[in-house]
C-alpha cells in the first residue's frame, strides 16, 4: 500500500487524504463530510428565519456578547446586536437548551 499522507479534519478529528478535505472560510481544514453538515446547518438557520411569519419574533444570541435578543420578522431594523452592534448572531433555536447553545456557539465559525 502506498504511503498517502492524511490530513486531519478539525472539526471530526479523523483522518482522510487530500481529495476528501478542504480548507474552510476560516482556513481550517474540514472534512467534505462535516462541511456538508455544516452547509446543512447554515440553510436551516437562515430557512427557519425566512420561513417565520411576519412580525414573528426571531430570538438571536449574539455571538460575540452572549446578549439575547429577539428582532421580528420584516422589521425595517438591520438585524444586530443592540448590545455591542455585532451582525455576528445566532438563531436560537428552541429545541436547543442553553448548553447546547454554548457548545455550539464553541463550533469553529465563530473563532476568528
Ligand atoms: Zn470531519
Ligand atoms: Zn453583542
Amino acid at each position: 500500500m502506498p504511503l498517502t499522507s492524511l490530513y486531519t479534519c478539525s472539526r471530526c478529528r479523523k483522518e482522510f487524504n487530500f481529495s476528501n478535505i478542504k480548507y474552510d472560510e476560516s482556513h481550517k481544514l474540514v472534512c467534505l463530510e462535516c462541511l456538508d453538515k455544516i452547509t446543512k446547518l447554515e440553510r436551516k438557520e437562515k430557512l427557519q428565519f425566512e420561513k417565520a411569519e411576519d412580525n414573528e419574533p426571531i430570538n438571536f444570541i449574539c455571538a460575540h456578547c452572549r446578549y439575547k435578543f429577539s428582532i421580528k420578522k420584516g422589521s425595517p431594523k438591520a438585524v444586530k446586536c443592540p448590545y455591542c452592534g455585532k451582525t455576528k448572531l445566532m438563531i436560537i433555536k428552541r429545541y436547543k437548551d442553553e448548553n447546547d447553545l454554548i457548545s455550539d456557539s464553541m463550533d469553529h465559525r465563530f473563532d476568528y
